[in-house]
């Protein structure tokens, strides 16, 4: 049974921004047999669980830490009314950020609750950047990439199983959101919608290639990351190309604020 669970956290698990390239070519099916109050309701018991945990997920308090929850909020609303994000208005878009210096990383769960790690953010050089993974987590929840792939499984049984708030389940879901090898179509496609988003704002509408740019450079990534996280030339590449086909002018946000920001966090 624990096994199933397994299979079906890593199967939910939305987020986690560069992946383990085992799939084909092929987009990522369509087909979805969830409705959309299931994505909702399965972000909501995702978010309960890890609200729940604060030794693996010590929430940033936001009272204490306004200035830079309104800057990644300001990110993500401008993403959000690019006008491209069909969910805007019915997901929950709730964004946490996680302080923990030492994960490079940002997931979402299905029905649109974002958290970005304290590592990240200092890892990052420009507003552009992490515009560019924020996209990108966007496009996981907004595509439903993670219901798709439970469709396409045939693990229907088993979604439902947490969405009706078994806890061993959700807990399941929850583990998998971290160190999760996510299938090469849907990462495509998210790296593909994040162009899409920020070439209707004021970022350079490639900002997600720099993050990967950056990790590549990175030489003493932990194993652990390196094994989830492979950087591929090719995703470099096709961001840009994306960027490029699409006509995208952003000048880009600079260096400035987003120094300003990180320098709050210390
Ligand atoms: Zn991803």
């Amino acid at each position: 049974m624990r096994g199933k669970y397994l299979i079906l956290g890593i199967i939910l698990a939305v987020g986690v921004i560069i992946i383990g390239c085992e799939a084909t070519k092929k987009a990522v099916s369509e087909v979805n047999a969830f409705p959309i109050a299931d994505d909702i309701k399965l972000g909501k018991q995702v978010s309960d669980q890890i609200a729940a945990d604060p030794k693996q997920f010590p929430i940033l308090p936001e009272a204490s830490n306004q200035q830079v929850y309104s800057y990644v909020k300001g990110i993500r609303d401008k993403i959000l009314n690019t006008g491209k994000v069909k969910y805007k208005n019915t997901f929950k878009w709730e964004l946490k950020i996680i302080d923990d210096d030492k994960t490079l990383n940002a997931f979402v769960t299905p029905g649109g609750y974002i958290y970005i790690y304290t590592g990240l953010i200092k890892f990052l050089d420009t507003e552009d950047q992490l515009a560019g993974v924020m996209g990108h987590e966007i496009a996981h929840a907004d595509r439903r990439h993670s219901t798709r792939q439970m469709t396409k499984s045939g693990a229907l049984g088993m979604l439902s199983k947490a969405v009706l708030g078994d806890q061993n389940a959700v807990g399941q879901v929850v583990n998998g959101l971290i160190g999760l090898k996510f299938s090469r179509s849907s990462e495509e496609e998210a790296d593909k919608y994040s162009v899409s988003y920020l070439c209707s704002t004021n970022y350079k509408a490639d900002g997600a290639a720099g993050f990967f740019v950056k990790m590549k450079g990175k030489g003493g990534a932990p194993p652990k990351f390196l094994s989830t996280h492979p950087v591929s030339t090719d995703r470099i590449k096709d961001i840009k190309l994306e960027s490029r086909r699409l006509g995208c002018k952003g000048a880009g946000a600079g260096f400035g604020t987003y120094d300003r920001i990180k320098n709050l966090l210390k």
